[in-house]
């Protein structure tokens, strides 16, 4: 039988990687919500729809088509992968993904996608609102200074111009957005195993999940 598990956290937590990386080692698909958001929020933001104009928000999402692929996002048929990851987006996405209309847009899609076999999810209230009965939940946070080094790090290994106060500064701001927004807001699940991954090396946290993950199975 299928199963779920899930991780939420903040931005830079490494869920992603972490997500990916223990999807491999288990054997299942990898479930990256944020894409889903991002993309939305981009496609909205392209089409000059404001996040006030709810019947205008409420027509184009339901025309908007979401494909996730084994590695990148399309909408609309347009391969949106690399496009949905800069700083623009981050902010875009946050802003939008608050918005009652938008979170039940995308609801039934995250959830339909254990249809297609066990997933390990990760977002910011899959193990809360998208995936209650979820076999294993966790919740990956670090300090924001620790988060905005991984982002530094990230954008100096791919050449990219990066300040690290701006990062820092952005992170604060997109916590602050996430965990106070009324609809969903950024929260430790019931249940879920917290793990604060400010001093951890990323293999340490990959192993810590995959074992529980393995503990629950058995
Ligand atoms: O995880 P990622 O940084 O890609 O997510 C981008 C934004 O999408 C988050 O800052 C958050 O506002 C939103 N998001 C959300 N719920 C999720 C996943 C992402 O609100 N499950």
């Amino acid at each position: 039988m299928s199963y779920v598990i899930t991780i939420d956290g903040p931005a830079g937590a490494g869920k992603s990687s972490v997500a990916k990386k223990a999807a491999e080692i288990l054997g299942i698909k990898y479930l990256d919500t944020g894409a889903i958001y991002r993309a939305i929020a981009l496609i909205l933001a392209k089409s000059e729809i404001m996040p006030d104009n709810e019947e205008f928000l409420r027509e184009a999402l339901s025309e908007i088509r979401i494909e996730l692929r084994e590695n990148g996002v399309l909408v609309n048929d347009f391969d949106v992968t690399s496009e949905i990851r800069t700083p623009e987006v981050d902010a875009l996405a946050s802003i939008y993904s608050a918005l009652p209309v938008v979170r039940s847009a995308l609801l039934g899609l995250q959830q339909e996608q254990v249809n297609y076999g066990s997933i390990i999810a990760e977002g910011r209230d899959v193990g809360s609102v998208v995936f209650p009965n979820a076999k294993v939940k966790f919740f990956l946070t670090a300090t924001p200074e620790a988060r905005a080094k991984r982002r530094y790090d990230e954008r100096v290994k791919k050449g990219e111009n990066a300040d690290f106060n701006e990062i820092l500064a952005a992170i604060i701001q997109r916590d602050k957005n996430d965990s106070g927004r009324e609809i969903s807001p950024l929260s430790v699940p019931d249940g879920a195993i917290y793990l604060d991954t400010s001093d951890m090396s990323e293999q340490e946290a990959v192993n810590f999940v995959v074992d529980k993950v393995n503990e629950a199975l058995k």
